[in-house]
């Protein structure tokens, strides 16, 4: 290395001087002058070798000899003058002479010490490193590239890459970028790292990873690629992305599941529910009243657990999507402890709330997750509370401009929880006392729902609590005041109603009633819903399809819309479109529209919303599940109890609704006696988008009238319509003729 060879070089430097001095005065003693020039010009040969000691040491010690005993033959010539110009010539001549060899060894010597390091540096690179000339030719090939490629060194230079190394479909596209670079000065694939396919000699194509770089030199161009074989890590890449995808699909077959089976067991449960609730509306001996209050309470535990299910899975999933919209706060925590009253005073509770002035009247976010989350935890607050107080507070967190969070604190002076339970308690399925729970119910899912709800909400939930002295419960969520929404059509009326007559109003004046369109086209669910509504202080206005509800929608102001996704012409996905495109032209604020279907899929939900829905019904539709859900989207609705059970005025309107239900069942059976006709005729004729439509109306009606296996069969033809599975049709036609059968003979 020329660094570690300094010292010798100075060393020689200097002996080349003493050495030129000493054949100098030497050839003084030489009478013509000695030989002129020819001594210098053949010292500065092994000059020349300055970093070959050697050499130098042996050329100059030879000369020295020849000129001494030169010196001892002959005489000094007389002509000085002539002898010193000689002399000189021939030292200057030395001293040029010797600079130019020298610097062409130096050159010589670092170029190969260049090429030295860059040839370590391409025999040990990870890479594959390739050079072309600007002809494609291959003039570098390192043995990573032989590795890479299978072409030894030999057979690779001198070699056009494309014939080489790219594959035939590519082979004109490379060309072509080689051209486009040598005319245009630019190239899509230069400077930058990209994968593609390359060509091993054994013919296999595989994929690399490539980068290749212009090198412009002494006016001709050649190109550098690295290049790396990324088989193992494409593998790797698709093994991970089937893992995903499996996962995903898991996950999505766990949700179907989940939506499937939780319709599936929603259904029955809620006959059960509404039928035991009926029953204790009957007279009955005193152990016939404690069963059906045994068999009431169970069920209706089993519903709110298979609702907490659903409802946890799907957050889990991320499914759950949040509502920002501006809503009163007094108004959800009024009607959430409205909701409660009751069962607080049952246990002689005293439940209150107290909303501090300074919080704004309207925030922006979702109602119906804050009373979900209050719901759960005043419930439980009632639960675990044997005497006292549960109160429900509201204040401002951080009333600074910036920060501002509002800060929901639910106060009770119940069992309390002993403090290395506070955080373990939002954990799934987790309870302080088990034995206690299992007295007073529940699974431990309601506090790692309102965790998460909370967090999706972007706000934090913790408890405090000394045990023996109550427990508070606190949720902080940002806030982001709202400016007072515009009243809709009937607001002031709804109002009042909210303040007098909760949980119903019977007789509600027809102009103080919230208006619904309602789009659907089945007859028989048309005729339900009738039934929902009455005692309701809705007014519902029943379209049968897409097209007239748009027309509907646009001659009068509703309130709300309820329309059904599947219907014939126009269908709701196509209505919602054009209604939500009115109103953008028209500017008016967007109506609540919520979608009916008979799909528990998320899909359908997604679709409905991505269209434009507000929110999304599942049918068959209970009653309590309708006015739930006009409560939570009519902003200012009337409250009303969507819970009949707890509430002895809404009872009888519930039971006499479902009594009128049972008093239609002949008729819906009739129906399904002159579908069957229908569906064979169908059948026969291959018509599956006839049967598709009737399947999907059965599915989506049977539930509500009791009949969940006739809901059944409806969703298998559904489905064989559409895999256009004509054996399995004829089966379930036979399925709903045998059901239908025995029935007749039931009754
Ligand atoms: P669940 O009530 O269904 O058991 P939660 O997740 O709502 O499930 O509550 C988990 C546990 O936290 C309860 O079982 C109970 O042990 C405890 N807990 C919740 N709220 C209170 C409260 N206000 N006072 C005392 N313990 C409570």
């Amino acid at each position: 290395m020329p660094r570690e060879r300094q010292p010798a070089r100075s060393t020689t430097t200097v002996i080349l001087v003493i050495l030129t001095g000493l054949i100098f005065f030497a050839d003084l003693q030489f009478e013509f002058g000695f030989a002129t020039w020819l001594p210098y010009f053949l010292l500065a040969i092994p000059v020349s070798g300055l970093y070959s000691r050697r050499v130098f040491l042996f050329s100059v010690g030879g000369w020295t000899v020849l000129i001494t005993a030169k010196l001892a033959i002959h005489l000094p010539t007389d002509d000085l003058t002539t002898d010193l110009f000689n002399r000189t010539l021939g030292i200057v001549g030395l001293w040029i002479t010797a600079y130019l060899l020298y610097q062409h060894r130096q050159l010589g010597r670092l170029r190969s010490e260049d090429e030295q390091r860059v040839r370590t540096m391409l025999d040990g690179a990870l890479d594959a490193v390739i050079t072309i000339d600007a002809h494609s030719i291959i003039t570098t090939w390192n043995p990573q590239a032989e590795k890479t490629f299978g072409f030894p060194r030999e057979e690779a230079l001198g070699a056009l890459l494309s014939d080489l190394i790219i594959p035939p479909a590519f082979r004109e596209a490379h060309l072509k970028g080689l051209q486009r670079f040598l005319t245009k000065g630019d190239g899509p694939i230069l400077n930058r790292r990209i994968e593609v396919t390359a060509v091993h000699k054994d013919g296999r194509e595989f994929p690399i990873e490539l980068t290749v770089m212009p090198l412009r030199m002494e006016g001709s161009i050649s190109f550098c690629a690295f290049a790396r074989d990324i088989t193992e890590r494409k593998a790797l890449e698709s093994t991970l992305r089937q893992a995903q995808e499996s996962a995903e699909g898991a996950s999505q077959a766990k949700s179907d599941f989940l939506a499937n089976i939780s319709h599936e067991i929603r259904t029955p449960l809620n006959a059960i529910c509404g039928t035991t609730d009926l029953l204790l509306t009957t007279t009955l001996t005193a152990p016939q009243r404690r069963y059906a209050e045994m068999c009431a309470k169970a069920s209706h535990t089993l519903l709110c657990l298979v609702t907490d299910l659903l409802d946890f899975s799907r957050i889990e999933a991320g499914q759950t999507q949040l509502e920002q919209a501006p809503f009163d706060v007094r108004q959800v925590i009024d009607r959430t402890v409205q909701l409660l009253t009751h069962r607080a005073e049952e246990k002689g509770l005293t439940l209150t709330f107290h909303l501090d002035p300074d919080v704004p009247q309207y925030i922006e976010g979702d109602a119906f997750r804050l009373h979900q989350v209050l719901l759960n935890l005043i419930v439980n607050a009632l639960k675990f509370t044997k005497q006292g107080h549960v109160t429900v507070r509201a204040t401002l967190a951080h009333p600074s401009k910036e920060s501002s969070r509002i800060r929901f604190s639910v106060i009770d002076s119940g069992i309390g929880i002993p403090a290395d339970q506070l955080e373990r308690i939002f954990d799934r399925f987790t309870q302080v006392d088990s034995a206690s729970s299992r007295h007073h119910g529940g699974v431990g899912l309601g506090l790692a729902i309102c965790k998460r709800l909370v967090g999706l909400m972007g706000g934090r939930i913790w408890a405090e609590s000394l045990a023996q002295s109550g427990s508070t419960f606190i949720v902080d969520l940002p806030l982001t005041a709202a400016a007072i929404p515009e009243r809709p059509h009937g607001q002031e009326n709804a109002s009042r109603l909210l303040q007098t007559a909760l949980p119903l109003v019977p007789s509600t004046p027809a102009e103080q009633r919230l208006h619904v369109l309602l789009a659907e086209d089945s007859l028989e669910s048309q005729e339900l819903m009738q039934f929902y509504f009455r005692d309701t202080p809705y007014q519902v206005e029943i379209v049968s399809d897409g097209e007239r509800a748009v027309a509907a929608f646009q001659a009068n102001r509703f309130d709300i819309v309820l329309i059904d996704l599947q219907m014939p012409g126009m269908d709701g996905f196509t209505a919602t479109r054009s209604i939500r495109a009115w109103e953008s032209a028209h500017q008016r604020s967007p109506t609540p529209i919520l979608a009916l279907t008979a799909n528990a899929f998320r899909e359908a939900e997604e679709q409905s919303l991505a269209v434009g829905c507000t929110g999304f019904l599942t049918k068959p539709i209970t009653r309590p599940q309708l006015l739930d859900a006009l409560n939570k989207y009519t902003l200012s609705a009337p409250a009303i109890d969507s819970q009949p059970q707890k509430v002895g005025a809404s009872l009888d309107v519930a039971a006499r609704i479902e009594q009128e239900i049972q008093q239609r069942r002949p008729q819906f059976l009739e129906h399904r006696r002159k579908d069957l006709g229908a569906m064979r005729q169908a059948a026969a004729q291959q018509d599956y988008e006839a049967i598709r439509t009737m399947g999907h109306r059965i599915k989506g009606v049977a539930g509500s009238y009791g009949f969940p296996d006739i809901g059944a069969v409806g969703q298998r033809l559904e489905q064989s319509a559409r895999a256009r599975d004509l054996a399995a049709i004829h089966r379930e036609i036979e399925q709903l003729a045998a059901i239908l059968v025995q029935l007749d003979q039931a009754a």
